[in-house]
């Protein structure tokens, strides 16, 4: 991305009728500090992740409207107002380098952005709709006074159906080849005549979005070639590595060790796993207890998380040799195992003091034969996860709903399905962390047992 000051503000100010959208049509030439650069794409990715989850939760028009508006105001803003649409085209731009490098994450920054942008168009107004057609380059011209007065019966009847206004000589019309409006026709919403559809100001989002859409679609095509001929290898040591790790970012807190509940004790370890361990640590703490053994990849899964949870390093040696040493005996748990609880810790090797795993890393692990760690709505089969369910207590109805979420890869709100089905509660946020899911799932037990003391 180009860092140079320019002197010329992108188009703003809403007041006037100029939109507070930018469409983005060429990278800004803004001097942007390393950590700006970074900070505004995680702001912005916030926003993008809310309304995917929004999406993948089926919520309705309305809903999503204010959701996005909710996620907006929450992220993006600036203590410095006059800042804010600059935020708002660096961390877009930003995320192009960061989600124009596969197809899979290139078509998910495109519907999230196309999504974002028809919400906020949607809450601009009639002037500033038609400044960003003109800016977009959009063709359409408005019905004339003689074509409306001539259609004005046939759009009305079209109005009314609909529960819209009735059309005045003062309401705005375009004449748009009907496939260009494909979900107007296909709900009706729209009156057709000649292979041209009729299409009032306030539905004209039905024919921006696609515009937006190809134009997006085709820069991050070339996004991508500048990047992969140019970009990644000029800025391998400085923008690369944040480039790269920003699509597989996880983005709250690290819980490394939880100050909130302290220390978990061992004689409770049991209950409070059966009551608020998310399926994952469920399915490795059972296993550990069955067959007092795990391979490295779910001690380290199921060791960090108790770590997060409050087991204290006395505790969890205790814990891990309590279970090793009936399948190998003491002796070799000692030598050989107990290195690595300490290690997770940070009293061994480099003595960094590991964080528990996002629920973003778990879901890319790729377990093999014999592991068990991973995330269980991406690696068990049907059958299996349905058992598990099923043991964890989520009611058949419920259940099918989160079978049918993981089976269209969406694992974390499958998870937060599970954990509402399970505590008879909401959570807007949706699972993002097995701690946050722990923390979330004890809170509720805490408010739950204080209402009834
Ligand atoms: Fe664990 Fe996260 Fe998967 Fe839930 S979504 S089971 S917390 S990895």
């Amino acid at each position: 991305m180009e860092v140079v000051r320019s002197q010329k503000k992108p188009s703003s100010a809403s007041a006037d009728g100029v939109s507070t959208i930018p469409l983005y049509r060429s990278a800004p030439t803004l001097e942007v500090r390393l950590e700006d650069f970074e900070r505004f794409a995680v702001d912005r990715l916030l926003v993008l992740r809310g309304i995917s989850d929004g999406l993948a939760r089926g919520k309705k028009p309305d809903e999503m409207e204010k959701l996005v508006s909710d996620l907006w105001k929450a992220n993006m803003r600036h203590p410095n107002t006059s800042e804010i649409i600059d935020k708002d085209i660096i961390s877009h731009f930003v995320l192009r380098l960061v989600y124009c490098r596969t197809e899979e994450l290139r078509k998910w920054f495109l519907s999230m952005e196309s999504t974002l942008f028809r919400y906020r168009f949607r809450l601009e107004t009639s002037d500033v709709h038609r400044a960003l057609m003109t800016e977009l380059g959009i063709p359409y011209k408005s019905v004339t006074n003689a074509e409306f007065e001539g259609l004005k019966e046939k759009l009305s009847q079209v109005a009314r159906s609909i529960g819209q206004q009735l059309p005045t000589s003062d309401t705005v019309y375009y004449k748009v080849p009907w496939e260009e409006v494909s979900e107007l026709v296909g709900s009706r919403r729209v009156f057709i005549k000649k292979g041209y559809a009729y299409v009032a100001l306030n539905q004209v989002v039905s024919f921006v979005i696609p515009h937006f859409r190809s134009h997006l679609s085709k820069a991050l095509v070339l996004t991508n070639r500048k990047w992969t001929s140019m970009i990644r290898e000029q800025e391998k040591d400085r923008l690369t590595p944040i480039v790269e790790a920003l699509s597989t970012s996880y983005l709250g807190p690290d819980y490394t060790q939880d100050k909130e509940f302290g220390e978990i004790s061992l004689k409770d370890i049991d209950q409070v796993a059966r009551s608020s361990f998310p399926l994952c640590m469920r399915h490795l703490f059972d296993s550990l207890r069955e067959d007092h053994h795990l391979k490295h990849g779910g001690r380290m899964q199921l060791g960090l998380f108790l770590k997060g949870v409050g087991l204290k390093l006395d505790d969890a040696l205790a814990f891990w040799k309590a279970e090793f040493s009936q399948k190998v005996g003491a002796e070799r748990f000692d030598k050989e195992y107990a290195y690595g609880i300490r290690h997770n810790f940070g009293k061994e090797g480099k003595r960094t003091d590991y964080t528990p795993f996002s629920c973003q890393k778990i879901i890319l692990s790729t377990p093999g034969v014999g592991d068990h760690h991973g995330c269980p709505y991406r690696h068990f089969s049907e059958e299996n996860l349905r058992a598990a369910l099923g043991k964890m207590g989520v009611g058949s109805r419920e259940l099918e709903q989160v079978v049918e979420k993981a089976k269209g890869r969406h694992y974390q709100l499958a998870c937060t399905l599970t954990f509402e089905a399970i505590h008879g509660a909401s959570c807007d946020s949706g699972i993002n962390h097995p701690n946050q899911y722990f923390k979330a799932s004890q809170n509720i037990l805490k408010e739950k047992k204080q209402s009834t003391a």
